[in-house]
Order: structure tokens, then C-alpha cells, then sequence
């Protein structure tokens, strides 16, 4: 089949002669993969296993493949609505509108931020301040906070920062402006680079958890474990996200790509 109209074929062709860049935005999966810890007495997932069932050998000769294990949530991942209480008669993964997975990425830097203070979290201020230079954020779009904490994922003491008072301290965003992107901006959704959307003391945070708490309660998006957002503008880049068709899943492994024009 062609190609019928002119907006796909411009698209890519852009793709094919590099015009368009497709940057991936996902970590690599394997038995390393560092996976959120939820306080006693939550019940913790399993990191992701492999196991080879032949590599041309006596097993099969000719082909190559293997069994994997992993929870929904392990590695860059998709939380689905029903992931949070919040949002329990909200969609599961297998339910998500499709449209839903493609949306214009706003990238908000708090990397300074975040260096200086670990605990930082994504406040209202920032938003304003971010649209007042690049225009306000319009709905049916992703924000992708951009902490600079995927540099820290081979390094795990790093990456879960956890101190002598025994919480993780990694950034995240606070209630208000989860509150705020839900409620002034409809967003699709709320992407980060650390470990889950939230931050590492989200659970001492009132109500705990807030990134979950409204974005799954309204029926909205997180995405966890980003990289390369440093190859994204801060607006204008397509993000298309692609979660597994998993039946009453939660949430699924990811692997987000966004489409970049270059100049
Ligand atoms: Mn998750």
C-alpha cells in the first residue's frame, strides 16, 4: 500500500533522509535494571530475569531466543491509571486510547535544582516560569521533567541515593504542580528519569505519593526511568509511547521514542 496523503509521506520521508531524528528515551533492560522499592508492607516486583532457551546449539540449531521475567513496572515503564488506588475504575493498560500515546513533549531542566538539592521537586513556579519563555503547555501533551538523574543508573547506590535516614533522596514533582498539570494544563502526562514518578520521599509527602495520587486518579500517565532527554528541545518534540497490551495490566516496559526535528 502507498502512502496516500501528503502529511504522512512528508513525515517520512523526513525520517528516511535523517530530517527528522528518532531518539530513544528508553534504558537498556537487563538483570542490572534498578526497580522502585515501596516500604514495608507493600510487596516489592522482581527485576527483570533471563533465561536462554537456545542460542544455535543442542537446544536449537538454528535459532536464538530466550524467556525473560520482569514485573510491569521495572525499568523505563508506563504506569496506567489503574495503577493507583486513586484511579482503580480508571483504564488499564490493555484500555489506554492509543491516541493518548502520542503527544507533543515539553522538557522541564531542573538539573541544577536537583544537583543541589536532591529532594527537589517540580513546584508551579518552574512551570510558569518554563512557559513564560517557551508558551504555555497545551493539553494532549506529555511533560517530561529533566533531572539529569539517568546519569546515575549504572551506579546504584547513586541512582536510589538513599541517606542515613534510610529514605531514597531523588527529585520528583510536588502536589500543586501535579494538581496544576492535571487540572489547568489536561496533560497526557508526567514522565521522569528516576527510578518511579515520584520522588524518593514521596511516601512521608501528604497525600503520599501525589505525582500517582492525581495524575493515575485522573485517569492520566507517568512514565519512569527516561534517558537521553537531553537530546530532546524543550518544546516541540513527538513523543510516541508504546506499552505492552498487557489484559488488567498496571502498567507495562517501555520503549519511548520521540521524534525531533533538526534544524
Ligand atoms: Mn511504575
Amino acid at each position: 500500500m502507498t502512502v496516500k496523503t501528503g502529511i504522512l509521506k512528508e513525515l517520512l520521508n523526513s525520517i528516511v533522509k535523517d530530517h527528522i531524528e528518532v531518539v530513544d528515551l528508553a534504558q537498556v533492560l537487563n538483570e542490572n535494571t534498578p526497580v522502585i522499592q515501596l516500604p514495608e508492607p507493600n510487596a516489592n516486583t522482581g527485576g527483570f530475569k533471563f533465561k536462554q532457551l537456545s542460542k544455535y546449539n543442542e537446544t536449537g540449531q538454528d535459532c536464538y531466543w530466550n524467556d525473560f521475567v520482569a514485573g510491569e513496572h521495572v525499568g523505563t515503564h508506563f504506569d496506567a491509571p489503574i495503577h493507583w488506588v486513586t484511579g482503580k475504575d480508571n483504564d488499564s493498560v490493555d484500555q489506554i486510547p492509543m491516541k493518548n500515546m502520542i503527544g507533543e513533549a515539553y522538557v522541564i531542566d531542573i538539573r541544577e535544582k536537583a544537583k543541589q538539592n536532591p529532594d527537589y521537586c517540580l513546584t508551579v513556579e518552574d512551570i510558569r516560569a518554563f512557559e513564560s519563555q517557551y508558551g504555555q503547555i497545551k493539553s494532549h501533551s506529555w511533560v517530561l521533567i529533566h533531572s539529569g538523574w539517568s546519569e546515575h543508573i549504572q551506579d546504584h547506590k547513586q541512582f536510589y541515593n538513599i541517606g542515613e535516614d534510610g529514605w531514597s533522596h531523588t527529585p520528583g514533582i510536588t502536589k500543586e504542580a501535579a494538581i496544576f498539570l492535571v487540572e489547568e494544563r489536561d496533560i497526557l502526562g508526567a514522565g521522569v528519569e528516576t527510578v518511579g514518578t515520584d520522588a524518593g520521599m514521596a511516601a512521608s509527602f501528604d497525600p503520599p505519593l501525589p505525582c500517582h495520587h492525581y495524575f493515575l486518579g485522573a485517569n492520566k500517565y507517568g512514565l519512569a526511568q527516561l534517558t537521553n532527554l537531553d537530546k530532546l528541545p524543550p518544546t516541540g518534540s513527538v513523543l510516541v509511547v508504546n506499552p505492552l497490551k498487557i489484559e488488567n495490566g498496571s502498567g507495562s516496559p517501555v520503549r519511548v521514542i520521540a521524534l525531533v526535528e533538526k534544524n
